[in-house]
């Protein structure tokens, strides 16, 4: 029986809170920290001074984008910028990188408009490719259109091409999620290439290696992935795990999707396991399985005990709704 789109959207979302939040208390450790308890269960687990099912910024900036979304009927940078301010005038934001709290500064000083805020080139953070999940729904049927909006979402917090490249890259995982019933490897591996290259042709390049990794062990490919595309910085200072670089973070999340599609709760347990920024490979790794999968794949006791889960359904059906409006 094929999901529902509906069921699929809401995966998506709900999925980005539970992978985040199962991943936080644990950002910065070495790989293999998420254990099942006595009863065999993963469970929420609370960050100081957060209770268990604590989301952080990689979900709070996908629901921004989603409000923004939902007040203009398309993906709007302005609007998006907006959205973002808030966070860090509130002091709302939680465990925000620092490209986006520089950017967000500036924006908050008025001296700089969204097109330019974003941190210059050289620095390639996972920032944009963490909040990219709902460029990847709203356009699963306008896949022409997710470069363009990708990177209008993307460039308010990064103007380096890796980091855009990144977003692209997820939220066309995403979309095809959306769409397919099955994954076809090869397929959405040359769908994810050719969409990189427009932007960065190392981006393309690392994605290219995918084929390969799959067929190796898995702990030499997350070996080789934890030290993709940024010879320059090593994981030291991330316990060993994926950093928070923008091309390891995608491609780590990337091949656990491929690697079973159809396990949601053990595609985000491996990928947190892979430590590191384990927030956001959780996020972006929830929301790719959530996507395919539907919410329906998510154990319920991590759908309930995620915090705001109510609001963030509700969101995600007026998203939803207003994308199939006609
Ligand atoms: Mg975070």
């Amino acid at each position: 029986m094929s999901i529902s789109i509906k069921e699929k959207f809401l995966g998506c979302i709900v999925g980005t809170g539970v992978g985040d939040a199962l991943g936080a208390p644990l950002e910065g450790s070495p790989p293999g920290q998420l254990i099942p308890d006595e009863e065999g269960k993963f469970s929420y687990r609370g960050f100081y001074p957060y209770p268990p099912g604590q989301y952080t910024d990689d979900t709070q900036m996908t629901l921004a984008i989603i409000r923004a979304i939902l007040k203009e009927g398309k993906v709007d940078g302005s609007a998006i910028a907006s959205e973002f301010v808030p966070l860090w005038q509130k002091g709302e934001i939680i465990g925000a990188g620092g490209s986006c709290t520089e950017a967000v500064f500036n924006l908050i000083s008025g001296k700089v408009s969204w097109e330019e805020t974003g941190t210059p080139r050289g620095r390639a953070g996972n920032g944009t490719a963490m909040r990219a999940s709902p460029i990847g729904l709203w356009n699963y049927d306008h896949p022409d259109r997710i470069i363009p909006d990708a990177t209008t979402a993307s460039i308010i917090t990064h103007k380096a091409e890796r980091s855009i490249a990144g977003a692209i890259a997820v939220a066309t995982t995403i979309a095809y999620g959306v769409k397919h019933d099955t994954i076809d490897e090869k397929e959405l591996i040359d769908l994810l290439g050719s969409a990189a290259s427009q932007v960065h042709s190392g981006f393309a390049r690392a994605i290219s290696q995918l084929p390969r990794w799959l067929k190796i062990d898995e702990g030499e490919a997350v070996r080789e992935i934890t030290h993709s595309g940024e010879p320059e910085i090593g994981p030291w200072g991330w316990g060993g795990g994926i950093t928070p670089y923008v091309i390891p973070t995608v491609l780590i999340c990337l091949y656990y999707f491929l690697r079973s599609p159809h396990s949601f709760l053990s595609n985000v347990v491996k990928v947190i396991n892979a430590g590191g920024d384990t927030d956001t490979i959780g996020a972006i790794q929830g929301a790719m399985s959530g996507a395919f999968n539907g919410i329906s794949a998510i154990p319920e006791h991590l759908v309930a005990g995620l915090k705001d889960s109510q609001d963030i359904i509700t969101l995600t059906e007026e998203f939803y709704q207003l994308k199939h409006k006609d």
